[in-house]
């Protein structure tokens, strides 16, 4: 199939074949005509999977095939399309991508998003805008000031849902749908399926298509996932060894908390490796700086927390390494779909000390997949030796999740992995450190 067979217009593709995209993979098969159908739509999708372009083609198609009829009433130039994001990032990165798929088209875009001066996004807004691109925060602070008219979207577009409901956007959500009018097109995409999506989407979609690509929670045949044990205070010393010795450059490196991605930043230009971090306490333009220089191969080592690094479209990114296992599983799938993306492969690895043992078997349970361990000699030996901690399985572990069996090499159980653990997984003993809750 290819995206003409789709239905596409000339000019669209014509923009993605300049790209260098040549078919449209599997999620943009399902999506693109059901949104040009006109219906509501359900889509479970990460990123990686071509999921921007599956909801941005098709909108581009209708709001330039349709010139609405409100262009030319007294309200000069309505907004027409509005796409939530979580992440100032992913808005920015969407955004872009809306532009480039949109680049023979005569329609005008918008990123706005918080961390930034707000009186240029005025300006914006008082010109044509077709296609905003928002995070929930600062739509709401625009809103408040009576900058942006919301009632003529004809399209909503909710990206990583589930993002968004995890990082408290829910309250910001219903005021936004609140301000739009009822007749409208409603696309919900989502990684991670909850009750909580459920919920959104009963009271959202009116009779919507439901797709879903790959499985869930699984991850990329494309990525080598590798495990080495290690004691918590020789990471940093594990991981340097491991950038130098197999020459890694573009790593993405992930810690749990804000404090430790400082502080492994500082270690790591300590030993003449080049390291930014980017994280909620980071400015904006500091993020976009280290993102800028990490994406142009000019910087060697990205340190981020998981909320900072949502969504980043980093192409063909070779490295990532888990410096500390995530609390909730499925942030791991996420953090490693950075890498090995659309057909190139990568390699994921993990730095794992004794107390994330049990945050470890979580991961494998959720991913059905046990992963391999290595050592590298003079390291992790006590690691290795540890008896796993002893925790408390009743506080620690969600209902009818199973630890697998690490003594044996039998597969691992196919129950659990169906339901989200969020709220229960809790494996860190420095809960002095707050995870990256900011995302305004
Ligand atoms: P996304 O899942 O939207 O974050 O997209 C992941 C990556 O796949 C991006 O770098 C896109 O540019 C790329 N991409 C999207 N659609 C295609 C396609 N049909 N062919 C090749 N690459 C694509």
């Amino acid at each position: 199939m290819s995206f003409s067979d789709l239905g596409l217009s000339n000019e669209i593709i014509l923009a993605v074949t300049e790209l260098g995209y040549t078919k449209p993979t599997p999620i943009q098969m399902q999506a693109i005509p059901a949104v040009l159908s006109g219906r509501d739509l359900l889509a479970g999708a990460q990123t990686g999977t071509g999921k921007t372009a599956s909801f941005t083609l098709p909108l581009l198609q209708k709001l330039s095939s349709d010139k609405s009829v409100k262009s030319s009433s007294n309200e000069g130039f309505p907004i027409r399309a509005l796409i939530l994001t979580p992440t100032r990032e992913l808005a920015a990165q969407v955004e872009l991508s809306v532009r480039e798929y949109g680049k023979y088209l005569k329609l005008n875009t918008m990123a706005m998003f918080g961390g930034v001066s707000i009186n240029p996004q005025k300006k914006l807004l008082r010109g044509r805008v077709d296609i905003l691109v928002a995070t929930p925060g600062r739509l709401l602070d625009h809103v408040q000031q009576r900058t942006v008219n919301l009632s003529n979207i004809e399209f909503l577009v909710l990206d990583e849902a589930d993002r968004m409901l995890d990082m408290g956007f829910i309250r910001d959500i219903r005021r936004i749908l609140s301000l739009l009018p009822k007749q409208r097109q409603n696309l919900l995409f989502f990684a991670t399926f909850s009750d909580k999506i459920k919920e959104l989407a009963t009271g959202l979609l009116d009779h919507p298509e439901m797709i879903e690509v790959a499985r869930r929670n699984v991850t990329a045949d494309t990525v080598t996932q590798k495990v080495y044990k290690v004691d918590r205070d020789r990471k940093c010393q594990l991981l340097v060894q491991l950038i130098r010795q197999n020459n890694w450059y573009q790593v993405l490196v992930f810690t749990r908390t804000k404090y430790g991605a400082d502080r492994l930043v500082k270690q790591l230009t300590q030993e003449r490796i080049q390291a930014l971090a980017i994280h909620g306490n980071k400015s904006q333009s500091a993020r976009t700086h280290a993102l800028a220089k990490f994406k142009n191969d000019s910087l060697q080592v990205l340190v981020a927390t998981d909320i900072a690094a949502r969504g980043l479209d980093i192409n063909e990114l070779p490295h990532v390494v888990n410096f500390d296992l995530p609390n909730v599983p499925e942030d791991y799938v996420h953090r490693i779909g950075r890498t090995g993306r659309a057909g190139a492969s990568g390699k994921a690895v993990s730095l794992v000390c004794a107390d994330e043992y049990n945050l470890l078997a979580d991961i494998e349970t959720l991913i059905e997949q046990r992963l391999p361990v290595e050592v590298v000699s003079g390291f992790g030996v006590n690691a290795q030796i540890k008896p796993e901690p002893i925790v408390d399985e009743r506080k620690h572990r969600p209902k009818g999740r199973k630890r697998p069996d690490r003594s044996h090499s039998k597969p691992l159980p196919q129950t659990s992995a169906k339901k989200s653990s969020r709220q229960t997984v809790k494996g860190s003993k420095n809960s002095d450190e707050r995870p990256d809750t900011s995302h305004r």
